[in-house]
């Protein structure tokens, strides 16, 4: 199926909201590994922040920067397993979808 606008091409395409039609499964791994990538941000910022002041960034944000990276690793290589399944899970919601809009052009169009 066509994943482009059919009048200006664009792929900034949206499904129109349809109560009945399947959700995609998002996999827990994904829901874990989300948070933990931005709270790893936030915890490398504020490590930058000790290093400019160079002040020592003390054992409870060594010990909480080292448990969140685990837990990236481990929610990453958990949704790198799920990851077939929420592709195919993705693709029949796409499918499932006949009601589309173009974000670019506000064109509504349906499939099939
Ligand atoms: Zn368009």
């Amino acid at each position: 199926m066509n994943y482009r606008c059919p009048k200006c091409q664009s792929t900034k395409i949206i499904p129109m909201a349809s109560a009945t039609g399947p959700r995609p499964q998002v996999p827990k791994s994904l829901l874990i590994l989300v948070p933990s990538i931005l709270l790893l941000a936030l915890l490398l910022a504020i490590s930058i922040v000790f290093l400019i002041l160079d002040k020592s960034a003390g054992p409870v944000l060594n010990g909480a920067t080292i448990l969140v990276v685990l837990s990236c690793i481990v929610s990453g290589f958990m949704f790198w397993r799920d990851l077939p399944n929420f592709k195919i899970s993705m693709q029949s919601f796409m499918q499932s979808q006949k009601q589309w809009k173009c974000r670019e052009c506000q064109h509504e169009w349906q499939n099939q």
